[in-house]
């Protein structure tokens, strides 16, 4: 079952589903995924001609793909008489679901969803690896919006329903909480029994409400007649009653979350037949949840891909897809540890593996392990080698030898790949930009969901995409099929264009010195002025080109570049009818306050002085000019001028700059503690003794300073940053390489983590202390600061 062109791997056994979503349609990969071997499709429309261009193909007309695809799965889950575990909730169920699964596995032959695939297309994808030795399902649910549960839980058909913490994800869809919690309570209805928190006035208030008639399974700090009790939290020594029994476990973790999430778990487990016993000794040994698929740079040459994800073959599957999307033209390894599976023998398991490994086109591969060296006949890869562990092969010439790879790591915890990561990864500055780039496709998605299926995509990574780093993020857009791709000089291009981009590139300040780059790295540049106009038309005569794609900048009032739409277009239209060697391919100008109300009227009136600047030249020409003025805030306020194209810039990084609100945190810049001092109150800090206390303190110093991109005045206190979590105020000046910041309330260590801005403290924070817009703080991130790229 495919959904996603890009994933191919098996063609002959491939059933595609062209499914239409709000952003792109799967009828348009139909040609390629044939080229490519594919036979089956399921579709909405059958193409057309289709007998000649497709002689081979099997079409299965249906109303609705997406509903095709459930029903499929649907039946599919009916095959089966198994306790299957359904997991809803705002925030934990990739936990819940991961520790459940690890909790049964010593035990039970296991299907759960990989990753979070838990949406109205990866649920179903889920509950199609169910097969016949599979013992139990756990499967998320996740929704966004309301109504939508209804077709999860006909795919799960949960036995046991369990709900995590209920938090503000995705609430702008909901009229209400208790809104939001009804819809997710809608997966439990015909369960035999429901896990949850009774703690939560919400959540209690609505199972009372939904009548449910299964067995309540509620956990409780303080209700000593909820089924399981919890008596006391002691650190992370959990002490809990379970049908009047008093019993106790450890788990591994401290935080909050994690404690609630373990609690969760514990009352699923004892549900399905896990002793006490069981459960004190193997909470103990839980693993974290590493969602993240982590892309660094390695010595050498080399790229890494982490994964340090369940060891299983479905998330081996998808990070081997992850990495066959990469372009970088180097040679593809894979090192693998042996894999802890459920149901299937080694022989068969590793004969899976190379199977895969090999149609993603790994060319190298190196296990370690005593199971995989034992099956090392079944990896049919020429470049091989096998260690019994990681140190053997540390010390091994294969180690040494790694050059101008691209590495894919994906090792059973146990294995301890951790040293290897160590080893490879390019030793770095301690401070980094964490890039999510997930959070990038989100957002986009978000300034989609205001525009027509139709209307093109222009997205802004000019000044290195705002700070994030244009080549990742230009990777990540084109895969999702941005129009269009800008930045501001040519170099720019070039490197996207070196990085193996291919997608079309606008150049917004083109250089008169850089025509000929333009030309050799199929780069189109924006024309704002006639002098412009003409030495580019000099440049394409002399190079002998023809209709080379431009771009023609309207000032309707920003006054800064553009042809004015009132003088100028008679003149411009005469100069470009009467040469051949560029054509206008678009046609556009920009707003100047489109992010507040207080300019309606004047953005009204640039609307206006662009609608007939632009009409009028598109009426001198036969071919369609592309006409484009809305930028982020113009997408979200003005949807209806979005005409032909629209072109997203800082919304891309998840700001609003209508209102500074954040929507999905892209980038967070993180330092660590280099040394801590104990500052007595007599003393002062830093340079000038700016650095006054009132009170004995301790001060930790962070490799960060001003050349950084820190900016000196967020210093004297006038910021801050955190510290596990807590507030910490920059004490005297910034330095040029250093900062200092107060810890005295806060417990931390030296080598503990320090975010700067991101997921926790807003960037607009920083912009709001400096009286600038978050613009200036992110593209400020000084290129020394080492950009870390990850994808959950
Ligand atoms: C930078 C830029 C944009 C993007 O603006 P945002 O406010 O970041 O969305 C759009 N158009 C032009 C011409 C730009 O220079």
């Amino acid at each position: 079952m495919l959904t996603d062109s890009r994933s191919l791997c098996f063609p002959e056994e491939t059933l595609f589903f062209a499914l239409k979503t709000q952003r792109n349609d799967g009828h348009r990969y139909i040609q390629d995924l044939y080229n490519r071997g594919v036979r089956q499709f399921v579709v909405e429309q059958v193409p057309e001609a289709y007998e000649t261009l497709y002689p081979q193909a099997n079409f299965l007309r249906v109303p609705h793909t997406l509903a095709a695809l459930q029903r499929l799965a649907e039946r599919h889950r009916d095959e089966f008489s198994l306790p299957i575990v359904g997991i809803t909730g705002s925030n934990g169920k990739t936990m819940v679901k991961e520790w459940l699964y690890q909790l049964l596995l010593p035990s039970q032959r296991i299907v759960r969803s990989p990753r979070s695939y838990n949406s109205q297309i990866g649920v179903p994808l889920s509950v199609w690896l169910l097969n016949e030795q599979t013992e139990v399902g756990i499967f998320e649910a996740g929704i966004s919006q309301p109504g939508e549960m209804m077709a999860l839980r006909d795919i799960i058909q949960p036995t046991i329903g369990v709900l995590t913490s209920l938090g503000a994800a995705h609430q702008e869809n909901f009229r209400s909480m208790e809104e939001k919690c009804m819809e997710k309570l809608e997966l439990m209805h015909d369960t035999e029994a429901m896990v949850y928190c009774s703690d939560n006035d919400i959540v209690s208030r609505c199972i009372r409400r939904m009548n449910y008639k299964g067995e309540k399974i509620s956990w409780s700090t303080c209700d000593q007649q909820a089924a399981f009790y919890v008596k006391s939290v002691e650190n992370s020594h959990i002490t809990y009653i379970w049908k009047e029994e008093e019993n106790c476990f450890d788990i591994p973790f401290i935080d909050e979350a994690s404690i609630e999430d373990c609690i969760t778990c514990a009352a699923v487990a004892l549900r399905l037949g896990l002793t006490p016993g069981d459960l004190a000794d193997r909470m103990p040994k839980l693993e974290p949840v590493a969602m993240r698929l982590e892309v660094k740079e390695g010595q050498r040459g080399c790229i890494l891909i982490n994964d340090s994800y369940n060891s299983d073959i479905n998330s081996l599957d998808i990070a081997l897809d992850f990495m066959n999307r990469r372009e970088e033209l180097k040679k593809r390894t894979l090192i693998l540890s042996d894999m802890f599976q459920s149901g299937l023998s080694p022989e068969k398991l590793y004969a899976q593996v190379s199977e895969l490994a090999v149609k993603r086109g790994i060319t190298k591969f190196i296990g370690i392990g005593a199971q995989l060296t034992a099956q090392a006949d079944k990896i049919q890869i020429a470049d091989k080698q096998f260690f019994a562990d990681v140190n053997h092969f540390l010390g091994s010439d294969a180690f040494t030898g790694l050059r101008n790879e691209m590495i894919l790591l994906k090792g059973a915890r146990p294995f301890g790949f951790d040293q290897i990561t160590e080893q490879l990864e390019q030793k770095v500055h301690e401070t980094i930009l964490e890039v999510n780039l997930n959070a990038v496709v989100e957002n986009l998605n978000y300034y989609r969901s205001f525009m027509k299926p139709e209307t093109k995509m222009v997205c802004m990574i000019k000044a290195d995409a705002y700070g994030a780093g244009a080549v990742e993020i230009a990777k990540t857009l084109q895969d999702h099929r941005v129009d269009y791709l800008a930045v501001a000089v040519a170099d720019e291009g070039v490197t996207l264009r070196k990085a193996g981009i291919t997608a079309n590139i606008m150049i917004m300040n083109p250089e008169m010195t850089a025509f000929k780059t333009m030309f050799d790295y199929d780069l189109e540049p924006e024309v704002y002025s006639f002098r412009l106009l003409d030495a580019l038309i000099k440049a394409a005569r002399k190079e002998g080109i023809t209709g080379w794609p431009v771009h023609i900048k309207l000032d309707t009032g920003m006054h800064r570049l553009g042809f004015d739409p009132e003088q100028d277009m008679d003149e411009l239209i005469d100069r470009l009818t009467h040469q051949q060697a560029v054509i206008p391919r678009s046609v556009f100008s920009h707003f100047v306050g489109s992010d507040s109300d207080d300019f309606d009227n004047f953005s009204t009136l640039q609307f206006k002085r662009f609608e007939m600047g632009s009409q009028k030249l598109q009426a001198a020409f036969s071919h369609k000019i592309l006409r484009h003025i809305d930028n982020s805030a113009g997408i979200e306020h003005f949807p209806d001028r979005q005409l032909d194209m629209c072109r997203l810039g800082l919304g891309l990084y998840g700001i609003d700059s209508r209102d500074n609100r954040i929507l999905h945190t892209v980038s967070t810049l993180k330092t660590t503690i280099l040394q801590m001092h104990q500052v007595p109150k007599s003393e002062t800090v830093g340079y000038s003794r700016k650095g006054k206390l009132t009170r004995d303190s301790v001060i930790a110093a962070i490799p960060i300073g001003y050349a950084d991109g820190l900016n000196r005045r967020l210093g004297n206190r006038h910021c801050y940053c955190l510290v596990n979590g807590q507030k910490a105020e920059y004490v005297g000046n910034i330095c040029m390489d250093v900062a200092l910041i107060d810890v005295t309330d806060i417990p931390c260590q030296e080598g503990d983590q320090v975010e700067i801005f991101g997921e926790h403290l807003p960037v607009t924070v920083l912009s709001d202390v400096l009286e600038t817009i978050p613009y200036e703080v992110l593209t400020g991130i000084s290129n020394r600061v080492k950009r870390v790229y990850f994808q959950d």
